[in-house]
C-alpha cells in the first residue's frame, strides 16, 4: 500500500552524494520528483574528486560487448542499466554540461581540463539546477520501514541531533568501503542487511599486491612500462596482462597489478599460492635477447662490471635485485660471466618472479568487491526485491569492474536507473 505522501516534503531521499547518488538525485529531480540528498561529508563527490589520480577516468568508450567483459561481477545484472544509460550517454551528459572530454589510450575517457573536479562539479550542478535539496555533514543512521515498506530515514544532523525525514522512496548510494576518508565507510551494507538483504563478503579490489620478494624494497617508486605479467595461482597461469607495473611501499601496483588483484585477493583468501611473473622484455624472444646481450658485451671493456651490463638492459633500481636473483655480484667483470649465467639472466628478464603473500587493505583499494546481492534487486529498476520503495545504486551493490573508467560508469548507469524511480 502506498504511504500518504501529502504530509511529506520529499518524494525521494537519496543517501550518499557520490557518483551514483548525485546522478540518481539529479535524475529524479529532473523527472519532477521532490528530492532530498543526505551526504555525511562536508561536500559531495569527495571520491570522484580524487579519481584517476585527480584527472577522473569518467568512463570507457569501448563498444558494449567489450565493456561488459570488463565488469568482473554480475555483468548480466548490470546490462539493463548500461543499456538504459551507457558510456555514450555518459559522454553526452557531461559534454552537455560543458565538460569537454577526450579519449585516451585504452579508450579511457577523461575531462580535457585534466580535472576530476569538473566532473564532480557538473554532477552537483545537475542536482542544484533541478532543485535537489542537499544536506551536508548529515549522516544517515538507518532506513525506516513500516511493515516491509520504506517510509524514510533517520540521520544525525550537522549539530549532532538525531532527526528523521519521511519519503515513500529511498535510494541507497553509500558506496563501498575503500578509501574511507572520502566518506565511503560501508554504512549502506549495514542498512541493507538490517532490512533483510544478503551482503556478499567484502574484499578490496584493484588494490596493490604485497610481495615477499627480498629485494622488493629497492624497487619503491619504480614504474615499469610495456611489461607483460602473468598471474599464477597454485600451478596455473590464470591471467596475463600487458602494460604498466609500479612499486611502492604499499606493494606492487600500476594498472597491470590492480587488474590482477581481483583474482589474487580471492586466491589469497582461499589460502592458495600466488605469484606474479613479469616479462621485462615482452617484445624480444630469448634468442633475440641473447644476441642483444652479446652485442652489448662486445662493445664493453672486459673490466666493466656486470652491473653496468644490467644497467643497459633495465632501469637502475632493478640492477641489484636482478644481480641478486641470478646470484652474480654486480661488481663481477662482465668478461668473467659464463654462458650459463647469461642464460639465467635471460630467463630472469623474461620471468622475474614476485611471490604474492598479501594485499593492501581497503584504505588503498580503488573499489570494493562484494556488497548487496544483485539477485535481490530488480535489474530493470534498481528497486529492492525485498523492501518496496528501497532502490540501490553504485558500489554498495555487488558490482565491480576493472580499471579504465568502468566503475564510475557502473555508478552512473545504476544511479540513473534508480533515479527514474520505475515501479516493479
Ligand atoms: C583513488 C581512487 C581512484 C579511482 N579512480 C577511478 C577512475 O578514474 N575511474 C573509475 O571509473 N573509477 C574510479 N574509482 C572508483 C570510483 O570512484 C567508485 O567506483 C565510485 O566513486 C563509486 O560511486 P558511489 O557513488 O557508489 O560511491 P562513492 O563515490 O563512494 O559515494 C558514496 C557517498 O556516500 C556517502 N555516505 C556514505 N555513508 C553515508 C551515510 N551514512 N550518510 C550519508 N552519506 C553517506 C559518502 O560520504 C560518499 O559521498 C576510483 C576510486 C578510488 C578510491
Amino acid at each position: 500500500m502506498e504511504q500518504n505522501t501529502e504530509k511529506q516534503t520529499y518524494d525521494v531521499i537519496v543517501i550518499g552524494g557520490g557518483a551514483a547518488g548525485l546522478m540518481a538525485a539529479g535524475t529524479a529531480a529532473q523527472n519532477g520528483h521532490r528530492v532530498l540528498l543526505l551526504e555525511k561529508m562536508e561536500k559531495s563527490g569527495r571520491k570522484v574528486r580524487i579519481t584517476g589520480k585527480g584527472r577522473c577516468n569518467v568512463t570507457n568508450a569501448r563498444p558494449a560487448g567489450e565493456f561488459a567483459s570488463q565488469v568482473r561481477t554480475n555483468a548480466s545484472f548490470f546490462a539493463p542499466a548500461f543499456a538504459a544509460f551507457d558510456n555514450r550517454a555518459t559522454i553526452r551528459f557531461f559534454e552537455r554540461r560543458g565538460v569537454k572530454l577526450e579519449i585516451e589510450r585504452g579508450d579511457r575517457v577523461f575531462p580535457k581540463s585534466g580535472k576530476a573536479w569538473d566532473i564532480a562539479n557538473a554532477l552537483l550542478e545537475y542536482c542544484v539546477d533541478n532543485g535537489v535539496k542537499i544536506m551536508y555533514d548529515t549522516r544517515v543512521t538507518g532506513i525506516l520501514t513500516l511493515g516491509r515498506r520504506v517510509f524514510g530515514v533517520k540521520y544525525i544532523n550537522k549539530r549532532g541531533f538525531e532527526r528523521k525525514e519521511e519519503a515513500p522512496r529511498v535510494i541507497l548510494a553509500t558506496g563501498g568501503v575503500s578509501y574511507p576518508a572520502t566518506g565511503s565507510t560501508g554504512d549502506g551494507y549495514a542498512f541493507a542487511a538490517d532490512l533483510g538483504h544478503t551482503i556478499e563478503p567484502l574484499r578490496p579490489s584493484l588494490t596493490p599486491l604485497v610481495t615477499s620478494h627480498p629485494q622488493a624494497r629497492y624497487l619503491h617508486k619504480l614504474l615499469l612500462r610495456n611489461i607483460r605479467a602473468t598471474l599464477w595461482i597454485d600451478n596455473e597461469a590464470v591471467r596475463e596482462e600487458f602494460g604498466e607495473l609500479g612499486f611502492s611501499e604499499r606493494g606492487i601496483e600500476g594498472a597491470v597489478a590492480l587488474r590482477m588483484s581481483r583474482d589474487a585477493v580471492d586466491a589469497l583468501i582461499d589460502g592458495r599460492r600466488v605469484k606474479l611473473v613479469v616479462d621485462l622484455k615482452p617484445a624480444l624472444t630469448e634468442e633475440v635477447l641473447r644476441d642483444r646481450i652479446s652485442r652489448e658485451r662486445a662493445e664493453m671493456a672486459p673490466t666493466e662490471f656486470f652491473g653496468e651490463l644490467l644497467r643497459k638492459l633495465v632501469p637502475q633500481p632493478l640492477v641489484l635485485p636482478l644481480a641478486h636473483e641470478i646470484d652474480v655480484h654486480g661488481k663481477t667483470y662482465q668478461s668473467k660471466i659464463t654462458d650459463e649465467q647469461i642464460t639465467r639472466l635471460i630467463r630472469t628478464l623474461k620471468g622475474l618472479t614476485f611471490p604474492i603473500t598479501d594485499y593492501a587493505p581497503f584504505e588503498y583499494a580503488v573499489t570494493t568487491a562484494g556488497g548487496v546481492r544483485c539477485d535481490e534487486v530488480n535489474p530493470e529498476t534498481m528497486e529492492s526485491l525485498k523492501v518496496p520503495g528501497l532502490y540501490l545504486a553504485g558500489e554498495v551493490l555487488d558490482l565491480d569492474a576493472n580499471t579504465g573508467g568502468y566503475n564510475l560508469q557502473i555508478a552512473f548507469s545504476t544511479g540513473r536507473l534508480a533515479g527514474q524511480l520505475k515501479k516493479r
